[in-house]
């Protein structure tokens, strides 16, 4: 671990940042096989922090660096990667007053997702960034998303687990990546900002934070993911033309113990004879079934259409406007705690961070 003292500034000890580095393109360097997560990312991020200007420098807050020991590109992450990061920030969460976790953007959202069920009540930030260049490439993002996730990680207000990318302050667990090459790569489709960047100031929109919506001691729920981390919840995304045998083949194995279908439009789904009763028989094996939309944006209403009638009688759980994300890592979440299916069923459809 290395401390990091910037210049003289309003901040004291008791305000500093840990910073988790675990990949991702803002590490990356050339090697002779292409970008791969690079190494020493403490002094290099010292080295990039120091281009800012002056004034700029006096405002960041204290921060020390750990770089996990297995650096990774974000597509290698799994439910256990989540549960590493939420382990540590729980095991350290006293020592600091804010984390930024430096991550892949292509996962990213998907690891936010996945800690704000981990970390509830969470009562200070932990503000994922990254970049779409790597950190000393020419004009990089990464500069700018360092330095806005280090003032954002600083707000005691901010009390949950948010991105921080382009200038914007997004909810972890409403976020996606709308862009594969663009700076501005991160939205929250159904979710106000939590706060962004306006010229050099940040500003965060308390009234949309769970540190006023959701006060309270933190409750962190830190299941042992191994239990779903060999292919246990599967996402299944409808296609025209899908037939029952298709589905059957998934959901009819044994191993599955849960399922997020993205459905069309509100809700809808293929009108093929047989598709009903796969999931009806797979939710009557005690199988956790969740349905959102392929949309971005919008709700699902199961009903809405006579094609889509049956799915909550088929005990298919609603989504409503959840993120493939949010939804995803809820069931993973919930299917790896030893509760009733009652229960599971009831606690998905409650909003827990905010996340529908
Ligand atoms: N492939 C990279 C990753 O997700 C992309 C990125 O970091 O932006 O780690």
């Amino acid at each position: 671990m290395s401390p990091h003292s910037p210049l003289a500034s309003a901040f004291s000890q008791n305000d500093r940042l840990l910073v988790i580095y675990t990949g991702g393109t803002i590490g990356m360097q050339q090697n002779a096989n292409g970008l791969a997560p690079g190494g020493d990312f403490a002094a290099r991020m010292a080295a990039a922090l120091a281009q800012l200007t002056l004034a700029q420098q006096r405002s960041l807050p204290p921060y020390e660096v750990i770089s996990y020991s297995t650096l990774i590109d974000s597509s290698a992450a799994t439910p256990l990667t989540w549960q590493m990061l939420a382990q540590d920030v729980s095991e350290k969460l006293t020592a600091y007053a804010g984390f930024v976790i430096i991550h892949g953007t292509d996962t990213l959202s998907w690891t936010a997702s996945s800690l704000a069920y981990q970390l509830q009540g969470l009562d200070r930030p932990v503000v994922l960034t990254g970049s779409m260049q790597p950190l000393e490439a020419p004009g990089s993002d990464g500069l700018g998303n360092l330095y806005g996730a280090l003032q954002f990680a600083a707000m005691p207000t901010l009390q949950e687990v948010a991105i921080y990318f382009a200038g914007k302050l997004l909810r972890g667990a409403r976020a996606i990546k709308q862009h594969s090459e663009a700076a501005n790569a991160f939205t929250s489709p159904s979710y106000p900002l939590l706060g962004e960047r306006v010229g050099n100031d940040f500003v965060v929109y308390p009234s949309r934070g769970l540190g006023l919506q959701q006060r309270g001691a933190p409750r962190f729920e830190l299941p042992d993911y191994r239990l779903v981390n060999h292919g246990e919840v599967v996402r299944i995304v409808l296609w025209p033309g899908m037939c029952p045998w298709q589905l059957e083949a998934w959901l009819g194995d044994a191993r599955i113990k849960g399922a997020l279908l993205q459905l069309w439009g509100a809700g809808n789904i293929p009108d093929a004879p047989g598709l009903l009763d796969v999931l009806a028989n797979a939710s009557g094996e005690g199988k956790l079934l969740a349905a959102i939309s392929q949309c971005p944006q919008g709700a699902v209403h199961l009903g809405a259409y006579a094609a889509g009638h049956g799915l909550s009688d088929a005990g298919i759980l609603s989504g409503d406007d959840m993120t493939p994300e949010a939804a995803f890592t809820k069931l993973v979440h919930l299917l790896a705690q030893p509760l009733p299916l009652d229960v599971q069923r009831q606690r998905f459809l409650t909003p827990l961070v905010g996340e529908r």
